[in-house]
């Protein structure tokens, strides 16, 4: 038996005469009487193979039973292409049809469909150009963000995903229970009574692994995590998803600017991997989706981030001829709007905000001498806004449970949180990188269901 190759590594093959076996599902067929053309694709690679069929050595039924979508076998052998668009192709020996696709119902038949529809249809657009060349870019990103981490030193943390604590603060949260809701267990006082639950208390899907993060830190030194999170917040927009990836690493001994720095190394070091390994699926991109991709992809790579404070850019915006949707002040969270002035307009290239006011950023963030701002650190992207929140952790004991009850935090379930600044307490910092905004900076993809395999938002979780 011949080993089944990819067209991926077929496409790079000198033919040699020999027979190989390729398996795919079918794009297209044309041709006539006499011969048939059939484009395959096996997800491999975004580029088809040719595979040419001559009629009169094949079962007729055979033939007519291929069509786009069906799943089919193929032994030939590999030949120099006759045909203008490929270098190889194969002269189909046998075929056999694995699955079959009704040409009246399969609903990939035709080209351009728009992406609401291929949303609808999400168990099946992973057979496109766009959407194969999103999802083979998404997992080399998602290995590319190992590698780097891995060849830095830092270690992977698997933070959990159910938590007990509904302080981390960063949005509202999806509780996980197994109480009957139907039958729900009541205190005296008509509350839920948590103690009779799974985990004998309240617990939540988590919004983000920072605070756990930061306990690996302060042991192993550097630290990421890479997985789900979720929040309940209902925000319908094009950059927001209720479960989206996040990728958080946290270090021990490093300031607000190696934060930065490293911030920056990071998301260049992740365009540059993709330039370098997902060519062809960029090159469609940028033909087919945003003519404007690889010309920011190389911008972004080439120059340096622009970094300035919080109120600087309150000033550049104050003074910017411009009317705001949303009011501009100082004290006022940044929308946006903002964000994207002073990106795409202002500056022209990606911009890091630090010291942000106090009242508008996490209790865990370390506070500035200036007793209104904190080292927090917002990397704004074209196209995107926000694709980074950071910060320096506050590590100061006493700082740290000041805020927490001037905020008003439970402190019971932050207790083992304040234990590390008891303890050989240090200096650190930590960022989030939202993976889908990098997934949708780095395919010129405008929706960030677009990026997911199957989106979670408001009102929506088929698939
Ligand atoms: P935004 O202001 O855009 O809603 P945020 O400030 O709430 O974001 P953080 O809590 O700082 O976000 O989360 C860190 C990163 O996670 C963000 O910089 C962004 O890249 C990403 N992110 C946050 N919320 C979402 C979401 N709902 N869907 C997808 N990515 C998100
Ligand atoms: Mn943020």
């Amino acid at each position: 038996m011949i080993e089944r190759k990819k067209i991926r590594e077929l496409l790079t093959l000198q033919p040699v005469g020999e027979d190989v076996v390729v398996k795919g599902w079918v794009r297209t067929k044309r041709g006539n009487k006499s011969i048939v053309f059939i484009a395959l694709n096996d997800g491999s690679t975004i580029n088809n193979i040719q595979i040419v069929v001559q009629a009169e050595s094949f079962d007729e039924d055979l033939l007519k039973d291929i069509t786009t979508g069906s799943c089919i076998s193929v032994t030939g052998k590999l030949v120099n292409s006759q045909g203008q668009g490929q270098s190889v192709e194969i002269d189909a020996r046998s075929v056999e049809l694995y699955g079959k696709s009704d040409a009246e119902t399969y609903p990939l038949q035709k080209k351009g469909h728009s992406m609401e529809f291929l949303r609808e249809h999400a168990h099946l657009r992973f057979r496109t150009n766009t959407f194969g060349a999103v999802f083979r870019i998404r997992h080399s990103m998602a290995f590319a963000i190992h590698k780097y981490f891995n060849d830095k030193g830092f270690f992977y943390l698997h933070t959990p995903i159910i938590t007990g604590s509904d302080a981390e603060g960063a949005g509202e949260m999806f509780h996980v229970t197994t109480l009957d809701l139907k039958n729900l267990p009541r205190k005296e006082d008509g509350s839920v009574n948590y103690a009779d639950d799974f985990f004998g208390k309240e617990t939540n899907l988590t919004v983000s692994g920072q605070l756990e993060g930061e306990l690996g830190a302060l042991a192993l030194g550097e630290i990421y995590t890479f997985g789900p999170t979720f929040r309940a917040e209902n925000s319908n927009t094009p950059r927001h998803l209720a479960e989206f990836w996040m990728i958080e690493p946290e270090m021990a001994f490093y300031d607000i600017n190696d934060n930065m720095d490293l911030a920056e190394d990071f998301v260049k070091y992740l365009i540059r991997y993709a330039l370098d390994n997902c060519a062809d699926d960029l090159a469609f991109l940028n033909s087919m989706i945003d003519k404007n991709l690889l010309e920011r992809l190389r911008f972004v790579v080439n120059n340096d981030f622009v970094r300035i404070t919080y109120t600087e850019a309150i000033d550049i915006l104050t003074n910017a001829p411009r009317a705001w949707e949303y009011p501009v002040g100082w004290g006022r969270d940044l929308q946006a709007e903002h964000e994207r002035y002073l990106v795409e307009e202002h500056f022209k290239r990606p911009v890091i905000l630090t010291d942000y006011p106090r009242e508008i950023k996490a209790f865990y963030m370390k506070q500035n001498d200036d007793g209104k701002t904190v080292k927090a650190m917002d990397v704004l992207f074209p196209g995107i806004g926000e694709i980074i929140g950071g910060s320096q952790r506050e590590e100061s004991y006493e700082k740290l449970l000041g805020r927490i009850s001037e905020l008003n935090i439970p402190m019971k379930d932050l207790w083992w949180y304040l234990e590390t600044r008891k303890f050989g307490t240090a200096p650190h910092s930590g960022f989030g990188l939202g993976f889908e905004r990098l997934i949708l900076f780095m395919t010129g993809m405008t929706n960030i269901r677009d990026v997911i395999p199957f989106p979670r938002t408001p009102r929506n979780a088929e698939f």
